[in-house]
C-alpha cells in the first residue's frame, strides 16, 4: 500500500490496492479532487505531480460541491462557467447565513455589517469587482462576455476566500 500525498490540500491518502504495485497514470485526491500524475514502482512512490491549474486546498464550508464544480471548470478552460458556479456558491452561502438583500454584493455587505463576518478589505474588494459586485444590475447582464481567465481566476479566489470565511 502506497501513502500519497496530495500537492493542493496535503492530505496522505492510501493509493487503492486495485492500481497494482507499478503504476503510471492519473490519480486524484479523495479529499479535494486536484488531479495528479503518479508513479509508483515496486509499491514505491517515485514521482507524484499536480496537474490542476488551481486547487482549492481545504475548505470550511459543508457543501463544497458548487466549488468543486466551479473549479473543475476552470481547470477545464470553461471560465464563464467557473464564475458562474463560484457565484451561485457564494449566494448559496450568503443565504444559508440570512442574509438580506436581492443582489450578491448587498448579500455580503449585509453579513458583514450586522455579523461582522468578513473583513472590510474584502467586503471592498468583492463590491469593487464586477464579478461580483454588479452583475445582474441589467436584465440579461450577466457581464461574462468578455471575461479573462486571469479575471476569473481572481473571482475563484476571492470567492473560496469569502466561503472559508462564514
Ligand atoms: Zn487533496
Amino acid at each position: 500500500m502506497v501513502d500519497v500525498q496530495c500537492q493542493a490540500c496535503t492530505q496522505f491518502s492510501k493509493l487503492p490496492d486495485s492500481l497494482g504495485a507499478t503504476y503510471e497514470g492519473p490519480w486524484m485526491c479523495p479529499n479535494c479532487n486536484a488531479r495528479h500524475r503518479i508513479k509508483t514502482v515496486c509499491n514505491y512512490l517515485n514521482a507524484n505531480s499536480l496537474e490542476d491549474r488551481f486547487t482549492i486546498g481545504q475548505l470550511k464550508c459543508s457543501d463544497a460541491s458548487d466549488i468543486r464544480e466551479a473549479v473543475a471548470a476552470y481547470n477545464a478552460f470553461a471560465s464563464r462557467a467557473a464564475v458562474v458556479m463560484v457565484r451561485r456558491a457564494l449566494q448559496r452561502a450568503c443565504i444559508s447565513k440570512g442574509a438580506k438583500g436581492s443582489k450578491l454584493c448587498e448579500q455580503i455587505e449585509d453579513l458583514h455589517n450586522r455579523l461582522k463576518i468578513f473583513d472590510t478589505a474584502h467586503v471592498a474588494l468583492a463590491t469593487a469587482t464586477r464579478l461580483f459586485g454588479n452583475f445582474g444590475a441589467h436584465p440579461n447582464d450577466d457581464l461574462l462576455d468578455d471575461l479573462s481567465d486571469e479575471e476569473a481566476r481572481r473571482a475563484l479566489d476571492l470567492g473560496i476566500y469569502l466561503i472559508n470565511k462564514m
